[in-house]
């Protein structure tokens, strides 16, 4: 798990790419925002890793602050194949608009300065990557002993969830939360602008309890292992989603 800090929107923030490798493949999981390719580089050397062998990209979906760092990855080895879920997928390429761009998004930004609102409507336009390995619910990726794709909607419709079967990791993307010490699901306001509810996200959780999980990665709380099946099963039964607001 590597920490990336940046900022977005001029707020700082600590991002959680996840990096796996064995002998043939070096695999970025989320890249953070432009900007953020000289951490990951250091602290993928720091653990030893040839960073220069990089040679998968796998985003856990579609938001900014997950795929907006590939291009300047993608710019020094264009070689790496870059993988996303067949609905998160054409959104990422820029054949259809990202789905944070909203009308109501558009709103919440319109009291800033025309430059700023330039510069931010600047980002997403930046962010488009060619994705070419699309992925399915269940797919089988080989990398590190193998690692299944499970498509959690909520967050946004191509979400996906990765599960690491040698150390039995989850790595989560936005799946999964921390807020105040407590694992927790999606962000209940996106979901709400993407027109997938709580309902869906959580029952998409449920896929998530089939597997015997050591540790948990989110991509904004960073490392979950204490009890991960046990307080997975409470996030469910007792609808517990992130907010701002709390
Ligand atoms: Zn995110």
């Amino acid at each position: 798990m590597l920490d990336v800090h940046t900022r977005v929107m001029g707020v700082p923030r600590v991002f959680h790419p996840t990096l796996m490798w064995d002998e043939e493949s070096v695999v970025l999981i989320d890249t953070g925002v432009a900007g953020s390719l000289e951490e990951i580089r250091n602290q993928a050397e720091a653990a030893g890793v040839p960073f220069s062998r990089l040679n998968h990209i796998v985003f856990t979906q579609q938001d900014i602050d997950h795929i907006s760092g590939a291009a300047d990855l993608l710019a020094g080895n264009p070689g790496v194949a870059v993988y996303a879920h067949e609905k998160d997928a054409p959104h990422i390429r820029g054949e259809k608009k990202l789905s944070r761009l909203t009308d109501a998004f558009l709103e919440r930004i319109s009291d800033r300065s025309e430059e700023e609102q330039a510069r931010i409507l600047q980002m997403f336009d930046n962010a488009a990557t060619p994705v070419n390995r699309v992925l399915h619910d269940g797919d089988q990726l080989p990398f590190c002993g193998g690692v299944t794709v499970i498509h959690t909607p909520g967050h946004t419709v191509g979400h996906i969830c990765l599960y690491h079967h040698a150390s039995r990791t989850l790595i989560a993307g936005d799946a999964l939360n921390i807020l105040h010490a407590e694992l927790v699901g999606p962000n209940e306001d996106p979901m709400a602008e993407d027109g997938v509810v709580a309902e869906d996200a959580i029952s998409a959780l449920r896929k998530l309890t089939g597997y015997d999980i050591a540790a948990i990665i989110t991509y904004h709380g960073g490392l979950f292992d204490t009890e991960p099946n046990k307080n997975l099963g409470e996030v469910i039964a007792h609808r517990k989603l992130y907010s701002y607001r709390r």
